[in-house]
């Protein structure tokens, strides 16, 4: 059984293009001065996977990283 899923973001790549914000703004905001972005919570329980799935898959530079909690 897992226990959610893990966000991490891979440093550097991040552009600030604040798609990820539009998907999912509970969990990604974006630094006001730099516009680079900012994980508001990395733990996701199950139900919000889909969503945050959906952020990490539009961001245009693939800087978001999904794992599973064992
Ligand atoms: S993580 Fe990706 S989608 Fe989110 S602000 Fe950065 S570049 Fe944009």
């Amino acid at each position: 059984m897992t226990n959610g899923t893990h966000i991490s973001i891979a440093p550097g790549k991040c552009i600030g293009a604040g798609n990820c914000v539009e998907q999912a703004e509970d969990y990604f905001d974006q630094n006001d001065d730099d516009a680079l972005v900012v994980v508001l919570q990395s733990t996701v329980p199950a139900e919000d996977r889909a969503r945050v799935e959906r952020a990490a898959n539009v961001c245009p530079v693939a800087a978001i990283i999904l794992s599973d909690n064992a």
